[in-house]
């Protein structure tokens, strides 16, 4: 793959403590990592773990899973220890299930600052149990649960109350000497986010895990996420990322994949340049570029594929990509590392650009 060199570099990496959730480094010495969460009932084991290795397949870090209940707290040792990826437990409410998921074995444990009722008075013993299993906790505010206290004080979920409730909990557990501590202060308004981040950046050095939450449908969401964490990643703010939709996990895995990816945080895989069309389309560009996708989805190669309308930008884009068609006159010529390979006629350009993609990508070592 052509290298693609960046304007601008982003910014070193914060320099952060350094935590291990499971087999995966977070914090300022490991690559930035993509969680997502299951939305099956915790409690069955089989749905649960299924959903796991769908998200596993599409890429995923970390699997956070919800738990309400007793029955899933029991559920937590089986799912812990059969998931592909380490298991994160959430916790709203119950403290006892932070010891429930400490004792099943779960790579890490998310509380919430704002509605985990008595919660301060067992800070001292959630910090004792996670010590002794080397369980790291994620203090995970958000600005729809805030602490009343903060709600009362600022008015309103602003980034000093969300980072406020943050640092109050981390004060609790460094007092009691734990510090495997990563923070996320999530809120919907990805400006309102972005700020409640540089903040807590300023103000600590635990790592930072980047959610707008509540983001919305598939459309809405990915783009808020794109929009806060490229604005905080090009900061170096940011160790693990999730971005929330309202639509299945593994498009949450997706999305944040292609967010790093675009950012050079990850090395790209399928890349499709494809032109938005025109008046001086010659072919179905939109139908090509689903297509290609469509046959290409889930290749591993490093390839940078380009699906181009005409001549206008056609022939620049086709020569600069791995592969490319630059299309006119119901044909498309097919281009292969800078070279015409052959020309086709529209027909056949999708079956075309998909033989030689995977002939290249038998070639092609990952980056
Ligand atoms: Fe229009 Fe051609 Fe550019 Fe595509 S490549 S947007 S068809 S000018």
């Amino acid at each position: 793959q052509t290298p693609r060199t960046l304007p601008e570099p982003l910014a070193p990496r914060r320099p952060t403590r350094q935590l291990r959730v499971g087999k995966v480094g977070v914090g300022s010495g490991s690559p930035v990592s993509v969680q997502s969460m299951t939305t099956t009932p915790t409690a069955d084991v089989n749905a649960t773990l299924q959903q796991i290795a769908q998200l596993t397949a599409a890429g995923c870090d970390i699997v956070r899973v919800a738990c309400p209940s007793q029955d899933d707290a029991d559920a937590l040792p089986q799912i812990a220890r059969k998931a592909q990826i380490p298991v994160v437990a959430d916790i709203h409410f119950q403290p006892r299930y932070v010891f429930a998921a400490i004792e099943a074995g779960c790579a890490a444990v998310r509380v919430n600052p704002g509605n985990i009722k008595k919660f301060d008075d067992r800070i001292k013993d959630i910090a004792r149990a996670a010590k002794e299993h080397g369980t790291p906790i994620r203090i995970g505010v958000n600005a729809g649960s805030l602490d009343r206290r903060l709600l009362a004080k600022h008015g309103r979920a602003t980034p000093e109350a969300l980072v406020e409730s943050a640092l109050w909990e981390a004060s609790l557990f460094a007092e009691h000497e734990f510090h495997d501590l990563k923070i996320s202060v999530k809120h919907n308004d990805p400006l309102v986010m972005v700020r409640a981040y540089e903040l807590l950046a300023e103000r600590c050095d635990y790592p930072l895990h980047l959610g707008v939450t509540e983001a919305g449908p598939a459309f809405q969401g990915i783009v808020k996420s794109a929009v806060a964490f490229g604005a905080l990643l090009r900061q170096g703010i940011g160790d693990t990322i999730r971005v929330s939709l309202s639509a299945p996990p593994a498009e949450e895995v997706k999305a944040g994949t292609q967010i790093l990816q675009a950012l050079g945080l990850r090395p790209r895989k399928l890349d499709i340049v494809s032109c938005p069309s025109c008046g001086r389309a010659q072919v179905d560009v939109y139908k090509l570029a689903a297509e290609v996708s469509a046959g290409l989805e889930g290749l591993q190669a490093p390839l940078r594929v380009a699906v181009m309308g005409c001549v206008v930008n056609g022939p620049g884009e086709a020569r600069e990509a791995d592969l490319g068609v630059a299309s006119g006159n119901g044909k498309g010529q097919i281009f292969v590392r800078g070279e015409v390979v052959k020309t086709v006629p529209e027909s056949k350009i999708v079956e075309t650009l998909i033989e030689e993609a995977l002939r290249l990508a038998e070639t092609t070592t990952e980056a």
